[in-house]
């Protein structure tokens, strides 16, 4: 039992340290290019990385989640702004 209390707690410590990590620096250094923005070959052709779409950043996984998770909270809660007609709007 001491066991899976000391995995619980380190899997906690670990998601929690990772939730600050995503907080502090939402965006991360790109694997394909390593920051670059571009693709080191030798036929010169300058291409911009598809990943990173030439800026050399991308997006953590876990701010990807909590970005896609509050915009769906947001859009669920929220009510759409109301259809103005005609009669309602201020102006003519
Ligand atoms: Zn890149």
């Amino acid at each position: 039992m001491p066991l899976a209390l000391a995995a619980m707690a380190i899997l906690a410590l670990v998601t929690l340290g990772y939730a600050g990590v995503c907080a502090a620096s939402p965006f991360g250094t790109c694997r394909r290019c390593n920051g670059l923005g571009f693709a080191l070959t030798t036929d010169r052709r300058g291409k911009p990385c598809r990943p990173c779409r030439g800026h050399g950043k991308r997006i953590r996984v876990g701010r990807w989640l909590y970005n896609r998770t509050t915009r769906l909270h947001h859009e669920g809660t929220h009510a759409p702004a109301p259809a103005h007609s005609k009669e309602a709007r201020p102006w003519p």
